[in-house]
């Protein structure tokens, strides 16, 4: 006998239970929002089991979850998420950005974990649908320029203390107030390169997917980067110190090759040590279509190359003349140019424009910021998903 298949992740099956307590929405340079803790008034949540697959998703008031001490998750690190936006735009739309990119990546990384598989467009849905609830109260028309941070997580709830598939899991979706955004980095963010006794991510490993194991062991070094005076940490890999990612971003250089070519770089992602960031894929085909030789713009052309390079070459590039700019790349720091990399003792300056970011690094942005928030002539762009 042939089984029925069980019940996918289905969005028309929500059910939605609106809050009878909404909360005010915090002001703008509030100290609440600084603790980046104040979610909106809802959130989604649908359970899975391996007997009955997925249930009806539910809208319904924020608020704690439920789970038994011996849950996988808390003691098996059976969780992944991913990090979105959702912006108010200048002309007062609602935009996600590249949301798909984000759902196929969160069942990636569910995937990695022995989490449950599910169609990304259904999660996308959920998160439109929220989105939607929440955005017009939380992202006020009169404030555009602001972002709601989308934190979309699976766990294993799985209360089975065997070291095992889990057998139930909880997909969740909140929205939570950020004010990360304002801070703009006099002097450019300032980076510890890793040393050789802690690494982030390894072949064969999980650097490559977005699961909650890749980020508490890094908490040391960032703790210790930010007690020296650093932003984040510049993560190496390996003897020759491979250059990955800058903290929770992609890394980016511009820089000149001994022979005179302009090459706008980032780690290649063959080695699967490194994020498939939705902002430096972004960048790699905007710079692709704009930036190469051929597609004139004010701007010398670049080669953009996704590639394994080291801290020996940049370090060579910065002492030789040939670094030009460097920037870290990502959803909560966006494109933020970075002003110095400290490695082995000592300080490598990158330079910038002024006190701004390096010309390359500020394009890039611009166009982003553009699609994001529908201005610049960007507004009917296809990346921008209009909730
Ligand atoms: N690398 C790591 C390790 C990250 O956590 C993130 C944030 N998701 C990124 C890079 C940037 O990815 P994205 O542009 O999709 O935010």
């Amino acid at each position: 006998t042939t089984k029925a298949p069980l019940p996918q992740l289905d969005a028309s099956l929500l059910r939605t239970t609106l809050n009878p307590t909404p909360r005010p929405v915090p002001l703008p340079h509030s100290p609440e929002l600084a603790s980046q803790t104040i979610c909106t008034d809802h959130m989604i949540t649908v359970s899975w089991t391996a007997l009955n697959g997925w249930a009806a998703p539910s809208l319904q008031p924020f608020g704690p979850l439920s789970l038994m001490p011996t849950a996988s998750c808390l003691n098996y690190a059976t969780q992944c998420f991913e990090g979105m936006k959702l912006y108010r735009g200048h002309d007062g739309k609602l935009r996600l950005f590249r949301p798909q990119l984000n759902c196929n990546r969160m069942l990636m990384s569910t995937t990695r974990i022995a989490l449950p598989a599910f169609p990304p467009d259904e999660l996308l849905k959920l998160i439109a649908k929220l989105c939607a609830t929440d955005g017009d109260k939380w992202l006020p028309k009169d404030r555009p320029g602001t972002f709601l941070y989308i934190r979309p997580s699976m766990i294993a709830s799985d209360p089975s203390l065997g070291v095992q598939r889990p057998k139930e899991a909880l997909l969740y979706v909140v929205l939570t107030c950020s004010a990360l955004a304002a801070k703009n980095l006099v002097g450019g963010m300032r980076l510890l390169a890793s040393k050789d006794d802690m690494c982030r991510a390894w072949p064969g490993g999980f650097g490559y997917a977005k699961v909650g194991a890749n980020y508490g062991p890094s908490l040391v070094a960032q703790g210790e980067a930010i007690t020296l005076g650093y932003h984040q940490i510049l993560w190496l890999f390996g003897e020759d110190c491979t250059v990955t990612e800058a903290g929770a971003s992609n890394f980016f250089v511009v820089w000149r090759t001994r022979e005179g070519t302009l090459q706008l770089v980032t780690a290649g992602l063959e080695a699967r040590i490194v994020l498939d960031g939705v902002t430096r894929r972004s960048i790699l085909e905007l710079a692709r279509e704009k930036l190469t030789s051929g597609h004139g713009g004010n701007l010398e052309a670049v080669e953009v190359v996704e590639r394994t390079f080291g801290m020996v070459e940049l370090e060579e590039a910065a002492s030789e003349g040939r670094l030009v700019e460097a920037f870290a790349a990502g959803t909560a720091w966006f494109v933020t140019p970075v002003g110095c990399i400290h490695f082995r003792g000592k300080d490598i300056e990158v330079p910038m424009v002024g006190a701004g970011a390096g010309r390359y690094t500020a394009v890039l942005k611009g166009w982003l910021r553009g699609i994001m928030w529908g201005c610049d002539g960007w507004e009917g762009h296809e990346w921008g998903y209009v909730v």
